[in-house]
């Protein structure tokens, strides 16, 4: 199929039609929007065992944030090259799985709109409140789709998008001993952040401690790096965040694997400062718009997701903790991350 009017969709064909054979795709559901079906597709490389240590590349929720899916599509088109040569990336897919899920939510990408076809924002949609006061509208409401953030209704069930993106997970992830997602997104503020959950509560996440092993390897290997890394419910709690629910599932089945699930946010407000005329097209404020920042946006990337492929295949170092160790760190977990004073 052709995309001429849809790029982000088009780049996703190319990728699909030069995976083969280091790789594989999948069409994992159909979106219709106006007589068209747009596919949500997946890419898989590497190990076939479903226990072997996984790390998974997810963006594209918002379909407003387009820059997300631009850099995890850049990414994904580097790694079938180097998948054809880089005997280091060869042997490491002998044992490990690579995946990138690039457009989650493609109707939304195409119309410009946070929210899919039906007004609903996928990361508000998942059948779990929140703890804890949230931000009025923007933690997530039941009022109607004409408000962004908006959950969809009570008691239906989950949006496509949605339930098609926790039904990959639950059958590629959930099976590994040791994963890592990375969901891409762009928001306000001046920094990049990633967050891990819980964005439904203040409660003290379990994998906390290995967060803070994998952290420290990240600081001490790239002592320049720009991120934040801290518990989503430090900016703010929300209503029906996909990564809570599936995180409380994994726990709930007792699983033998560790899943952490983390989330990117770009800081927008570079791009907004370095060209202020953007401040005036809702695009803009999500988005780098000139062609050298989206280059910029991926450069100032792409390292943290090579230190996320070496991390994913060197799990030994910060997920499976044990004894003392795992004690320190989860005191240390907590004076960092949970303690009034911090
Ligand atoms: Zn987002």
């Amino acid at each position: 199929m052709d995309y001429p009017d849809f790029p982000e969709m088009q780049e996703l064909m190319i990728c699909a039609d030069s995976i083969s054979p280091v790789g594989e795709v999948r069409e994992e559901a159909l979106v219709r929007y106006r007589h068209q079906d747009f596919p949500i597709l997946s890419f898989r490389f590497g190990s076939t065992d479903p226990s072997a240590p996984t790390l998974l590349f997810v963006a594209g929720v918002h379909g407003l944030e387009k820059i997300g899916t631009h850099v995890v599509t850049s990414f994904l088109k580097s790694f079938i090259r180097l998948a054809q040569w880089d005997h280091t990336l060869i042997h490491l897919l002998e044992t490990c799985r690579i995946l990138f899920y690039p457009l989650v939510n493609p109707i939304g990408m195409l119309l410009n709109s946070r929210a899919n076809g039906h007004g609903v924002d996928l990361m508000r949609n998942a059948p779990i409140d929140a703890e804890e006061r949230t931000l009025p509208l923007v933690g997530g409401h039941r009022i109607g789709n004409w408000l962004p953030w908006y959950r969809g209704e009570l008691d239906r069930p989950m949006e496509l998008e949605a339930m098609t993106l926790c039904d990959f997970v639950r059958r590629e992830v959930f099976p590994s001993r040791t994963s890592l997602i990375l969901d891409v997104h762009s928001g306000f503020g001046l920094v990049d952040r990633v967050w891990f959950p819980y964005a439904s509560s203040h409660r003290y996440y379990p994998n906390a401690p290995r967060i803070l092993a994998l952290k420290k390897l990240l600081d001490q290997s790239y002592p320049h790096h720009v991120y934040i890394i801290e518990p989503q419910h430090h900016a703010y709690t929300t209503h029906g965040d996909l990564w809570d629910y599936l995180s409380l599932e994994h726990q709930a089945a007792h699983l033998p694997g560790t899943m952490i699930p983390l989330t990117m946010e770009m800081g927008s407000w570079h791009w907004v400062k370095k060209n202020p005329k953007q401040l005036f097209s809702s695009f803009g404020i999500f988005n780098p718009v000139l062609p050298h920042r989206i280059k910029r946006a991926e450069r100032r990337h792409f390292f943290l997701f090579d230190f996320l492929v070496k991390a994913i295949a060197s799990g030994d170092r910060w997920a499976e903790l044990q004894g003392q160790k795992q004690i320190f760190l989860e005191k240390k977990s907590r004076q960092l991350w949970y303690s009034p004073q911090r």
